[in-house]
């Protein structure tokens, strides 16, 4: 399935809740959920009917999958490799989402979204340990260093991201250095830490049908 390329807000307000697509806007009053904090459509604001069990694992599944902005193919795939490895598949399934490098250049204050994470990784400005990567779905593991190339340092791009987001907290399994030029994976997340709006067990059973 193509990624989606429609009005991402639409997205939030399908899901009910905030998925922290448009970066700064999302924590303003400009938010489109705090404007229209219904489904977008003809039908947005029909009184909702108590939802099935087969509704809640569909949008708990829709839910995690457009806050990391993943398309369905990549998600499913993510979640078979969750489901073979050990462990409690959801936790897998989420902790697999988080490790992607598209998403920990957004936590590090790299980006100003994940999808703009994801283009700056696209466009080569990072390195992971001293290489350059440019795959945004690239898997990190515990003790990578991540950092930002040094021509791109320069870049006008990446000089206004890091002035509009460098100051963002970084969560505790991640580290940025002094300089923000530099992170590491101290270690993968625990549930805990990962703060995706879902019950991950609704979308194991989703897939597990
Ligand atoms: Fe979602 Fe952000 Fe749009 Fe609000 S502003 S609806 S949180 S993408």
């Amino acid at each position: 399935m193509a990624r989606y390329t429609g009005a991402v807000c639409k997205l939030c307000r399908r899901e009910g809740q905030k998925l922290f697509l448009k970066g700064d806007r999302c924590y303003t009053g400009k938010c489109a959920l705090e404007r229209r904090s219904y489904a977008p459509g003809q039908h947005g604001q029909a009184r909702n009917r108590k939802p099935s069990e087969y509704s809640l694992q569909l949008r708990a599944k829709q839910t995690a999958r457009r806050y990391y902005g993943l398309s369905e193919s990549q998600f499913h795939k993510y979640y078979e490799m969750a489901d073979r490895a050990t462990g409690m598949t959801g936790t897998n399934l989420l902790r697999i989402c988080e490790s992607r490098l598209d998403n920990a250049v957004y936590l590090l204050g790299w980006g100003a979204s994940r999808a703009e994470a994801r283009q700056l990784v696209s466009h080569g400005h990072f390195k992971v340990n001293g290489q350059k990567v440019d795959i945004p779905s690239y898997l990190l593991k515990a003790g990578d260093a991540i950092s930002i190339k040094e021509q791109s340092r320069e870049s006008e791009k990446i000089k206004q991201v890091l002035e509009s987001n460098g100051a963002h907290p970084v969560p505790a399994w991640l580290e940025r250095g002094g300089e923000a030029f530099e992170g590491k994976v101290t270690v993968l997340p625990e549930r805990d830490q990962i703060h995706v709006p879902v019950e991950e067990h609704l979308i194991v059973e989703f897939y597990s049908k």
